[in-house]
């Protein structure tokens, strides 16, 4: 089969498609024929030799495919339609999958619509419910409204929760889409200050809730902009890992709640638990239409690395998906 490795670590340039050996399953796993996978910011850390945890050199986490062979599995047989997390191996004709997070896809969906959404919709599932514990009506802050998380998040805070949105992103057309979608304030970071419309559109409360995708550049701001017993997610850090002088008092003072996760390295059982979860609360979103998600553009997967170029260059609204 063919698949994309990095050559060495480095720059979009290094990814090749190559031959390489079919994938070998562990009890339990279903091999999946992939017809679509898509881009995720951890494909590009790996890429560059900077994940530590990845342990497979094919690069990609998520796919939308047909089973190839169940493995025995009594839930799934050859050709049915499934979508989920994989450990590695996305980008490849063929990759593993353990059963017990496979989802099987709505039938509505094309298989690239069905690969935008294992990684986004999962972690926006995950930080929103099993972490922030986000309740009916409240207030939610969703930093970088336009990526992937961010279209996935925004959805989902407004379908299952009827919060009230407010989301950040750099350009009118990503802001514009992100009202489309279900925000109900949008601020552009570039041209506003964000903490401040936060306060007017809170009546100087602040959110209940932030998913923070930025980190370092977005510290001071975020503290701002956060309620007393607020639950601030740290989910990504675009703009700096580092915070200079951090006031833990401040933390005390408004007794946050502060807390950082990563997906791609979570066990097994957790990606397991986390999608059938999913799958219960949230599916029949997408069977009604309700949700959906969002695929700005398709690039086959020969051109992966321009794929990765677009992500880089922030020009996606939503996600970059790869045809196989
Ligand atoms: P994406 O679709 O590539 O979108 C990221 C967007 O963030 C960019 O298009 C850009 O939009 C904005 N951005 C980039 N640099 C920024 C900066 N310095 N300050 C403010 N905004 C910036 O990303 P994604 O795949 O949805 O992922 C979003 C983030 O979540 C990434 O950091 C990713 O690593 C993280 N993530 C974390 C987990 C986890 O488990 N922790 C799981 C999945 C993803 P604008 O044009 O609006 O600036």
């Amino acid at each position: 089969m063919k698949g994309i490795i990095a050559e060495k670590p480095g720059g979009a340039e290094q990814l090749i498609y190559a031959e390489m050996p079919e994938p070998t399953l562990e009890p339990g796993d279903l091999l999946i024929d992939v017809r679509a996978t898509a881009v995720n910011r951890t494909d590009i850390l790996n890429r560059e030799g900077r994940l530590g945890y990845a342990n497979n050199p094919i690069i990609g986490v998520e796919v939308a495919g047909e089973v190839a062979e169940s493995n025995g599995h009594p839930d799934f047989k050859k050709g049915d339609r499934v979508m989920g997390l994989v450990n590695g191996g996305g980008y490849a004709e063929k990759v593993a999958m353990p059963a017990d997070r496979a989802m099987k896809m709505p039938d509505a969906l094309s298989f690239e619509e069905a690969a935008a959404i294992p990684e986004v919709f999962l972690t926006a599932y995950q930080t929103l419910y099993w972490i922030a514990n986000l309740q009916e009506a409240e207030t939610v802050l969703i930093h970088a409204g336009a990526s992937g998380v961010g279209t996935a998040a925004i959805q989902l805070a407004k379908v299952m929760s009827n919060a009230q949105i407010i989301t950040t992103a750099g350009s009118k057309e990503k802001l514009d889409y992100c009202h489309k979608l279900g925000a109900d304030t949008v601020i552009n970071y570039k041209e506003q200050d964000f903490a401040e419309e936060v306060l007017q559109a809170t009546n100087q409360k602040g959110v209940d809730v932030i998913l923070d995708f930025v980190g370092a550049s977005y510290w001071e701001k975020n503290y701002k902009s956060i309620a007393v017993d607020g639950r601030w997610v740290l989910i990504g850090v675009l703009g700096g890992s580092t915070v200079n002088q951090v006031s833990l008092m401040d933390i005390m003072a408004k007794r946050i709640q502060l807390t950082g996760t990563l997906l791609t390295p979570r066990s097994d059982e957790y990606k397991a638990e986390l999608s059938k979860d999913f799958i219960s609360k949230a599916f029949t979103y997408f069977e009604q239409g309700k949700v959906r998600p969002v695929v700005d553009i398709t690039f086959p997967i020969t051109e992966a690395a321009e794929a990765h170029q677009y992500m880089e260059a922030n020009k996606n609204i939503g996600k970059i998906t790869l045809k196989v």
